[in-house]
C-alpha cells in the first residue's frame, strides 16, 4: 500500500532529448577548457517527451576568480542568447556546464544558483582533460522555496 503512493510521487522525469552534435560539442567545451570548467546555454522547443535541444551556445566563464568549481554567464550574455535564440523559435532549455575532476553530481552551489525552473542542467564530469559522465537535472518546483533537481534521462538523438 506505502509503496503505490510512493510510486506515484516518483514519476520518472521527462527525457532530455538531445541532438548528437550538441551533446558531443558540450562534451568537447569541457575537455578545451580543462582545468576550468567551462559553461553555456541549451536552446531547443518544449515537446510533451520533455525538452528537445537542438542548440547550444558557448558562454565566456566569468568566473575567473575560481574557475575550477564555478561557473556563471553574464547576465547581458544570457539576455543576448535568449533574444537570438528567440528569432530561431528556439527557448533556452536549459544549461551546462563541466566539473573538472568532479563528479557530474550538482553542488550546493549549482543548486543555489539554478533559478530557471523547468529547464534542463547538464553537467560533464571531465577526468584528466577528457569527457566522462553527463548527466542532466531537471529543476523542478514552481518557487525558489520549494525548487529541486531531479536526475533526468538523456536521450540523443541522431543528427
Ligand atoms: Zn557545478
Amino acid at each position: 500500500m506505502g509503496q503505490a503512493a510512493a510510486c506515484s510521487k516518483m514519476e520518472p522525469m521527462p527525457t532530455l532529448h538531445i541532438a548528437l552534435s550538441v551533446y558531443d560539442s558540450i562534451r568537447a567545451h569541457g575537455e578545451e577548457t580543462y582545468p576550468h570548467e567551462c559553461c553555456g546555454a541549451l536552446l531547443g522547443r518544449s515537446t510533451p517527451e520533455g525538452w528537445r535541444v537542438t542548440d547550444a551556445v558557448r558562454a565566456a566563464n566569468t568566473r575567473t576568480d575560481s574557475a575550477h568549481n564555478r561557473y556563471n554567464i553574464a547576465p547581458g550574455e544570457l539576455v543576448r542568447i535568449q533574444r537570438d535564440a528567440a528569432r530561431e523559435g528556439l527557448d533556452i532549455a536549459g544549461f551546462y556546464h563541466s566539473h573538472p575532476d568532479h563528479p557530474a553530481q550538482w553542488s550546493q552551489t549549482d543548486f543555489a544558483e539554478a533559478h530557471w525552473i523547468g529547464c534542463a542542467y547538464v553537467i560533464t564530469e571531465v577526468a584528466q582533460g577528457r569527457a566522462a559522465k553527463t548527466n542532466s537535472f531537471l529543476l523542478t518546483g514552481t518557487t525558489e522555496e520549494d525548487k529541486q533537481f531531479e536526475l533526468q534521462a538523456i536521450e540523443i538523438d541522431p543528427s
